[in-house]
């Protein structure tokens, strides 16, 4: 055998030693390298769905409503956000639809890419499970709210046979009319203030007998002042007066009346005033005298009937006044 050709077996023996080494190293490595192609790709696959979990949690709104428990009368305020928002425009433009039970309420901007609307709750609004949900572009959110109930004083009132014929349909259209108003320009700032200075004579919600039957469908949509005759009413916020209604021109129920735009859904109404001193269309400050206390219309003695309407519901204005909605 020449010197080169032992070489050449050499080298020959060699590369084939080597290819069954790869192949035996392959074989021995293969499950652990099939095992780790596994447990990375799982990883991988692991840290995919978590990162879509997390994606779509960022992505998810974020809704709030307070107060929570709420209570009849309580206007709920609902507060919805996108963290989102910022990066989607048509998110930033288009306000959530918000909804409580299959009731719709407007939202409107209220800064930083969140948008608010108010859920008018009153004694007729059934107590228990209140459900409050917000739809933004394909993104829902809900909440579950256990709605306190609250005993209201009660009125017995016995009136003669036939008292009420004499009131007009023509007087509550009007104003019940003036009462689905809804403009998105917000007039008020702040806690609203007493709208006259005499002592509350009659709370927000009390329920009435009349003739000892149980009125279902009525209860007192306000608070009453007891006030001097002729003393100033004020605008409690600012607002636009959108309605006027005089008795002498068939307002026999409410007397001389003053409906007020507050925006955004909440409307204020005075009732019974011996006088009137703005007219349509006036906008006026807080604190800003509108009228004076009297006793025309369906009024026993001298008082101010405050009414404040959220989208359409008469609600308790206490919280209005304190401690009050931004
Ligand atoms: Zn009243």
């Amino acid at each position: 055998m020449s010197k080169l050709d032992r070489w050449m077996r050499e080298i020959f023996r060699q590369n084939r030693q080597n290819r069954q080494k790869i192949k035996r190293s392959t074989l021995r490595w293969l499950p652990i390298v099939l095992g780790f192609l596994l447990l990375t790709s799982g990883v991988l696959a692991f840290s995919i769905v978590s990162s879509q979990a997390q994606v779509s949690q960022a992505a998810s709104l974020k809704l709030t409503v307070t107060p929570n428990p709420p209570q009849l009368g309580d206007t709920l305020t609902a507060i919805v956000s996108s963290p989102n928002s910022s990066s989607n425009s048509s998110l930033n433009t288009q306000p959530p639809v918000i909804q409580s039970g299959n009731q719709t309420y407007p939202a409107y901007p209220i800064g930083n890419g969140r948008f608010r609307a108010f859920i008018p709750t009153t004694p007729l609004t059934p107590p228990g499970k209140l459900q409050i949900q917000a739809q933004m572009g394909n993104e829902r959110q809900s909440i579950s709210l256990n709605l306190r109930s609250r005993s209201f004083p009660t009125q017995r009132i016995w009136l003669p046979e036939g008292q009420d014929g004499n009131v007009s349909d023509w007087e509550f259209d009007q104003v019940d009319a003036f009462k689905k108003t809804v403009s998105p320009e917000k007039f008020w700032s702040g806690p609203f203030r007493r709208p006259n200075n005499g002592p509350v004579s009659s709370i927000y919600g009390i329920r009435r007998y009349y003739n000892g039957v149980f009125a279902d469908d009525y209860f007192h949509r306000g608070v009453d002042y007891a006030g001097n005759q002729g003393s100033a009413i004020v605008a409690p916020a600012a607002g636009r007066v959108t309605f006027i209604g005089y008795e002498k021109d068939g307002f026999k129920v409410h007397g001389n009346i003053i409906g007020m735009d507050h925006g955004q859904g909440v409307l204020s109404v005075f009732l019974h005033l011996s006088r009137i001193q703005v007219k349509r269309g006036d906008f006026v400050k807080a604190g800003q005298t509108i009228g004076l206390l009297g006793d025309t219309g369906a009024a026993t003695g001298p008082h101010l009937h405050w009414g404040l309407y959220v989208n359409g519901q008469a609600v308790d204005p206490t919280p209005w006044r304190d401690p009050g909605f931004e």
